[in-house]
């Protein structure tokens, strides 16, 4: 297809997510053609350097040798077959390294193809677990305990926990009850408190609402460390860790969602990690081929697996599964990754050392007069602007100061994305020294150009 027709199709064949299309069509896009490293190429051979590492997902910047490879190899196996009725050498070999890798206790992988549907697939073992666990002693246990501003995907399942009320709003018919507990956001505080003073009353908050619904609760889900889309809302030390304790107190399954955080995108392996913290089901997408290919895994501890085992006729099986689940070509690039990531010298040993002097960089942003707050856990980072620095008074929704923000950065050859009005910044893992340094300095820039 030439120039022209391509620019074409993409004006009056595509639909583009989360986006006002009448907006779109009357701009000018960026359309990428190809892509190394942490910099996108697009088809007027102008240059941008990702700083969302393709909406956070890309971990080792574009044209890794060996992920290249390993999917080239695979394709000359097999690209894909099935998981119902037939096993996989590609879907197997993933499985076996990432329940190794994973935090203890974690023993099954359950594939799926987005974060989406893993936490889909969470939530709908979580429920038929307590259907079958002890006898059914607990099949009241149907519903969900989530924060709120939480952010699980866009199927009906993974929006019905979640609390973006601009993009959710609209679907609230069709959704199911869920509890929510106040999000642990220090720099808005849902209960008006003060972090040295409030010994997480936020926590308690959600430890009451476990406690007074237990017997109707099958799960507690959360995003562990920092609730992403939500804006980069850092949770404070030991916020997770006393989740955990609380649900084993209660005996309620915990699901962690961490298809933004797992893969080294917080500084560890997972999240979860840093609190030692096993949840009972770990969702995971996003960073997991490290950018290369749609995958997704829910995992779950042997506790839960066992529940779903007996006669075929006690209907126990785990009626779920999507036809492309453990795509061979997509679980051999996960496993190149998942060694690209975790080798001596490989990208997660280098995160401590890229964060440090992004946070150096950073220290200096949050001096800008419209920057309120600065978030960040490892490479994952959220600059949340607004209208009076002293007041914390935002900026009005309909103003999109955000978004102007990022135009202004792509504008000068940094492509970001804005989460209302915080800027996400979710660069490859392997973003260099240099490459920092214009991300943060364009940035800065940016907002200086669009809010004064
Ligand atoms: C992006 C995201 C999802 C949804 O993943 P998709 O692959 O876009 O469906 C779920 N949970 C969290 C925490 C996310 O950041």
């Amino acid at each position: 297809m030439d120039k022209p027709s391509l620019y074409a199709a993409e004006r009056d064949c595509l639909w583009h997510p989360f986006t006002q299309m009448r907006e779109w069509m009357a701009g000018e896009p960026i359309i990428v053609e190809r892509a190394c490293g942490a910099t996108l190429v697009d088809l007027e051979g102008r240059e941008y350097l990702d700083g969302t590492g393709a909406l956070w997902c890309n971990l080792h910047g574009h044209h890794v040798a060996e992920i290249d490879a390993a999917i080239r190899a695979q394709l000359d196996k097999v690209a894909h077959s099935t998981l119902l009725g037939l096993g996989s050498a590609a879907a197997a070999r993933f499985a076996g390294e990432l329940v190794a890798a994973a935090p203890a206790g974690l023993r099954r992988c359950f594939y799926s193809d987005s974060g989406s549907t893993a936490v889909e697939v969470a939530l709908k073992i979580a429920f038929q677990f307590w259907q079958q666990e002890a006898g059914g002693q607990h099949r009241g246990r149907t519903r969900f305990l989530c924060l709120t501003h939480a952010y699980h995907g866009d199927t009906l399942g993974s929006v019905s926990v979640g609390g973006i009320e601009l993009f959710h709003k609209i679907f609230a018919p069709l959704l199911f009850d869920a509890f929510h507990a106040p999000s642990p956001y220090c720099y808005r505080c849902p209960l008006a408190r003060e972090p040295a003073t409030c010994a997480m009353a936020c926590f308690d908050e959600l430890a009451r609402l476990a406690r007074a619904h237990r017997e109707e609760i099958a799960a507690v889900i959360v995003e562990p460390l920092m609730q992403g889309a939500a804006g980069m809302i850092s949770q404070p030390p030991g916020y997770l860790r006393r989740v955990r304790e609380l649900c084993d107190e209660l005996d309620l399954l915990l699901i962690c969602d961490e298809v933004a955080t797992g893969f080294g995108r917080t500084g560890t392996l997972f999240a979860c990690d840093q609190e030692g913290v096993v949840p009972d089901l770990m969702c995971l997408a996003k960073g997991i081929t490290g950018g290369t290919l749609p995958l997704a895994a829910t995992l779950a501890t042997e506790r839960i697996f066992a529940a779903f085992l007996g006669d075929y006729a006690e209907l126990r099986t785990f009626f779920h599964g999507h036809t492309y689940t453990g795509n061979a070509l997509a679980c051999a690039a996960a496993s190149a990754s998942l060694e690209v990531l975790r080798r001596a010298g490989g990208t997660l040993a280098g995160v401590a050392e890229r964060a440090a002097h992004l946070g150096r960089n950073l220290e200096e942003l949050a001096c800008d007069p419209h920057v309120g707050e600065v978030r960040s856990r490892g490479l994952m980072v959220g600059v949340e602007v607004v209208a009076d620095k002293a007041t914390r008074e935002p900026y009005p929704w309909r103003q999109r100061r955000g978004w102007q923000v990022c135009q202004a950065a792509i504008a000068r050859g940094v492509y970001l994305r804005p989460l209302g009005d915080v800027i996400a910044l979710m660069p490859p893992l392997t973003i260099t020294a240099a490459e920092i340094d214009r991300l943060t300095g364009t940035l800065a820039a940016a907002l200086a150009a669009t809010l004064g």
